[in-house]
């Protein structure tokens, strides 16, 4: 887990709540200019906007959020040559995923992901992660309605519900693991209870739980997915909880969101309780826009009076307002 004295900068002595008043505002704003379809490119959830079918979707969305790490080009590259090999060995991703558990259990089956690898992981690990993608689908329509059949209505967030899909993925993985040449599977299977602040799978669920021109929203209450779900299931934009990374992490020292030092699961809920007093409906809905500053390389680890000066935030930013006064 990071720290935020990665950052060079902590926030342990700022009082929550301080300029939370306003804040709605000023992050208002900085949605207006950054929540645009035209910074995508800079998202691995480009991906997904590259297919119309919700299943292709849905195992595009899977496999490009869990490969989020790592160097922006090389997540493009490795997500890139997954997708491509897919479709040539079965035209679309999704016709690639349901084919998958008979072509895996064949004789002398050799797999699609051979020499693929990204960072930690190898195409062992990506065949055991689609395979048990086909798992949910087989059994339950979608993974979404997998999901959701363990997503209570009332829950403030999604965290049980991914709790028990990941317990049942780690169990089910065991006896797939024979084909895996690495122990590195297990990087896709963060949880909540094990205290990562799981950011790969918030991002991905984001994905999932809010529509808009740039969240597809397929397990939304009217999401195209939904009706694969049980009757009154669906995961709502007020169950999800923020993908905090080294920029929405940093960002949200800056506007004292949270005190805590660690990029836990904790820290991640704590930023999402903060951003509800802003949007009770839709506390993520900001995280998009506030990962632009960060990935676009607009707001650096230094004040800047010409960048600052300009910055919605600048208002309620405790690290601009220290920079200016240095
Ligand atoms: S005011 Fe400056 S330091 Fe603060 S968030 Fe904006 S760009 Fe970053």
């Amino acid at each position: 887990m990071l720290e935020w004295g990665e950052f060079g900068f902590r926030c342990g002595a700022l009082g929550l709540g301080e300029s939370l008043s306003d804040l709605p505002m000023f992050l208002n704003q900085l949605h207006g200019t950054y929540h645009s379809p035209r910074y995508l490119e800079s998202d691995p959830l480009e991906f997904v906007h590259r297919y119309s079918d919700p299943w292709d979707q849905e195992a595009v969305g899977l496999i490009a959020a869990l490969l989020a790490y790592g160097r922006v080009a090389q997540i493009r590259r490795s997500v890139s040559d997954a997708l491509s090999r897919m479709e040539t060995a079965a035209g679309t991703p999704s016709a690639f995923v349901r084919g998958l558990p008979a072509r895996h259990a064949e004789a002398g089956w050799r797999t699609t992901f051979e020499g693929w690898t990204h960072r930690f992981n190898r195409g062992g690990d990506l065949e055991v992660l689609l395979l048990l993608l086909a798992d949910s689908w087989r059994e339950h329509g979608s993974l979404g309605a997998r999901f959701t059949r363990d997503l209570a209505p009332t829950a403030t967030d999604f965290g049980p519900a991914l709790d028990s899909l990941i317990g049942e993925w780690r169990g089910k993985s065991k006896a797939l693991r024979p084909h895996q040449p690495t122990g590195s599977f297990d990087y896709f299977l963060t949880a909540p209870s094990g205290g990562s602040c799981c950011k790969r799978w918030c991002m991905f669920l984001r994905w999932m739980g809010r529509k808009d021109e740039i969240d597809p929203g397929l397990w939304t209450e009217n999401g195209v997915l939904q009706k694969t779900f049980s009757p009154g299931r669906f995961l709502s934009p007020k169950q999800l909880v923020i993908p905090i990374d080294t920029h929405t992490g940093r960002l949200s020292s800056y506007l004292g969101l949270t005190a805590r030092r660690t990029l836990d699961w904790k820290a991640a809920r704590e930023v999402t309780e903060a951003l509800r007093t802003c949007n009770p409906s839709d506390p993520v809905m900001y995280d998009f826009s506030l990962a632009r500053l960060g990935i676009l390389e607009v707001c650096t680890r230094t004040y800047r009076a010409e960048i600052c000066g300009d910055c919605p935030l600048l208002p309620a930013c405790r690290f601009a307002r220290n920079g200016a006064l240095s």
